[in-house]
């Protein structure tokens, strides 16, 4: 049995998945700091660790994401595109369209049967409707971003937040609670923007069922609940949804190793 590492660097956090015989063996998730290159080995030794494996047993790694050169003991760097496309087939094989959205871009990328990237399309622009929007949100709010998933529930008149720009729906989400508005409508009315602006995404590369849902902001019920009313389906959510980019690359590695190891 081949003991496989993927490692995904994205712009907010480190991730890291162990796989072997098709398990998901050993994880990690720590946010990432200035020196990626220890970030990358953290979030190596951190899985080992979980999984009580030895850094000798991986028989490769793979890096991804948008710091996947700084994982300098990786064999493999591949792009997080692919690693998503794969990674949600892993978990749910009958995705066709997977939705990511990470700290500081977005992605919707129209996968095949087999798991491969057919078309995808992307927002790396700028903040809006990202992971990092909803922090500073959240965080004007009063609350840390992992508390804000079940607190849209009961809203009632939800606002608009017409700003798209970090910066200015920061301060239009603080008038707002000045205005003494119910944080539960501004959330749903924040909620309602974001899953707006990843439906343009999904519609330029076509929606179909089965849609995963991926990345840090998947673990948001407000987000699922609001993208699933939009769609009129219910959407596929992992509690290994923020690792999917990291399961991708360990079975990349696997692939291309299989021939030699198995
Ligand atoms: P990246 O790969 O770009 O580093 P992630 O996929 O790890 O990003 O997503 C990070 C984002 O996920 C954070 O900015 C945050 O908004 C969101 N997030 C992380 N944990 C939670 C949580 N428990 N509940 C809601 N949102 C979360």
């Amino acid at each position: 049995m081949t003991l496989v590492a993927g490692v995904d660097i994205g712009s907010t956090t480190a991730k890291c998945a162990l796989l072997e015989a098709g398990e998901v063996v050993g994880k990690s998730l720590a946010p990432v700091g200035v020196e990626l290159v220890k970030d990358a080995e953290r979030a190596l030794e951190q899985a080992l660790a979980e999984a009580g494996r030895e850094r000798r047993e991986v028989a490769v790694v793979t890096g991804t994401g948008y710091g996947r050169f700084k994982v300098k003991f990786g064999q493999f760097a591949v792009t997080e595109i692919g690693c998503h496309a794969k990674g949600a087939h892993y978990l749910f094989p009958a995705t066709h369209l997977v939705l990511d959205i990470g700290g500081q871009d977005t992605k919707a990328i129209k996968v095949d049967a087999q798991g491969e990237v057919v078309d995808f399309a992307m927002n790396d622009k700028c903040a809006a409707g990202t992971g990092r929007f909803l922090d500073v949100c959240a965080a004007a709010l009063g609350y840390d971003v992992s508390e804000i998933g079940t607190l849209s529930q009961g809203a009632r008149r939800p606002v608009k937040v017409t700003n798209t720009c970090t910066v200015f729906a920061e301060s239009e989400v603080t008038s707002y609670v000045a205005r003494g508005k119910d944080p539960r409508d501004i959330l749903a009315g924040l909620y309602a923007g974001i899953v707006s602006r990843s439906l343009s995404l999904m519609q330029r590369v076509g929606v179909e069922p089965e849609v995963t849902f991926t990345g840090g902001v998947s673990k948001n019920e407000g987000m699922v609940r609001t993208l699933e009313q939009r769609l009129g389906f219910k959407v596929n959510v992992s509690p290994l949804s923020q690792y999917v980019g990291a399961i991708g690359a360990a079975l990349y590695g696997l692939e291309r190793t299989e021939g030699t190891s198995a």
